[in-house]
């Protein structure tokens, strides 16, 4: 039986597509009663070191965390990374070769969407973006919500920017392989993050979660702001099914777009072992911790 803990291992800063600070979510994050947090920015670990300071001062026992960009089977998947040393110099340039793209992407989901009328999203998305080089969909949603072309965040991912819409540009992430060996290999642990977001058939799926073990991922998240109860069910089958540890997260990026609070989630089922079990001596843990 695991013990139950408020963790949260997945949200989002204006380091990536998040719009508070690392300092504002550690705040956040303990107002909201988590013990135990990560900082899990998509393909950057710049704040990285902020958020371990906040943490600590604000008495947050802390992970580090990453959520990588994989293109698995031509979709999109996102592996987080929890507890690796974010001094690494072979995760930061497989980082740095992710975020590589985003640029030039991000030119031609504009140029998509002034095929449909909407002109300056390039511009427009840009400005929404903390860090130039991590512009996103979530960004250029934000442009398109505040200029009325959808009411919010979820229109925009309903209407646009998703495969067969306006401004949906295919692109080509890091791979399985390299993602979970990035993490592995600098003392970390590879999490799917999110599994019941992919749209992949039953065989894919199991291609993806026997590669992702094969290559030495050890975890998925069971309990996400991305699922419902029955997929967290589903899912804790399958960490199972796969002796997989399991994880937990919002996945928050703002307080106005998600529906999910930090630290707002179901416990973990008690039959599965959790991530931060196997992460005890990876733990910066804060001057007040209480973890044993
Ligand atoms: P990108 O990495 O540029 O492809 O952007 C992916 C980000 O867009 C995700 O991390 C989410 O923040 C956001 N996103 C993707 N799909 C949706 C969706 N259906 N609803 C809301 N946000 C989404
Ligand atoms: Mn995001
Ligand atoms: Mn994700
Ligand atoms: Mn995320």
């Amino acid at each position: 039986m695991n013990t139950p803990l408020n963790a949260d291992l997945h949200c989002h800063s204006v380091v990536s597509d998040g719009t508070l600070t690392p300092e504002e979510l550690a705040q956040r994050a303990k107002a909201r009663g988590v013990t135990l947090w990560a900082l899990t920015d998509h393909d950057e670990i710049g704040g990285q070191a902020r958020a371990a300071a906040a943490a600590a001062a604000c008495g947050l026992d802390y992970l580090s965390g990453v959520e990588i960009s994989v293109t698995f089977l031509h979709q999109t998947v996102h592996i987080v990374g929890l507890g690796f040393d974010v001094n690494n110099a072979a995760l930061a340039e497989g980082l740095q070769q992710t975020r590589g793209g985003r640029s030039q992407r991000a030119r031609e989901m504009a140029a998509d969407l002034a095929r449909v009328g909407i002109q300056g999203a390039f511009e427009g998305a840009l400005s929404y973006a903390g860090n130039p080089e991590l512009i996103s969909r979530t960004h250029f949603a934000r442009f398109l919500v505040e200029t009325g072309v959808c009411k919010d965040t979820y229109e925009v991912f309903r209407k646009y920017l998703t495969e067969g819409k306006p401004g949906f540009v295919e692109h080509r992430w890091a791979s399985l392989k390299d993602a979970v060996r990035w993490i592995t290999q600098a003392g970390g642990l590879a999490v799917i993050a999110h599994p019941a977001r992919y749209k992949f058939s039953a065989n894919e799926e199991m291609a993806l979660f026997t590669e992702f073990k094969g290559y030495g991922g050890m975890g998925v998240e069971v309990t996400t702001g991305s699922h419902s109860a029955a997929e967290s069910a589903s899912y804790a089958a399958t960490a199972l099914e796969f002796g997989l540890a399991a994880s937990r997260g919002s996945d928050f990026h703002s307080p106005s777009e998600s529906r999910t609070e930090l630290g707002a989630l179901p416990d973990l089922p008690e039959q599965l072992t959790p991530v931060w079990e196997l992460l005890a001596g990876r733990i910066q843990r804060a001057p007040t911790s209480t973890l044993a």
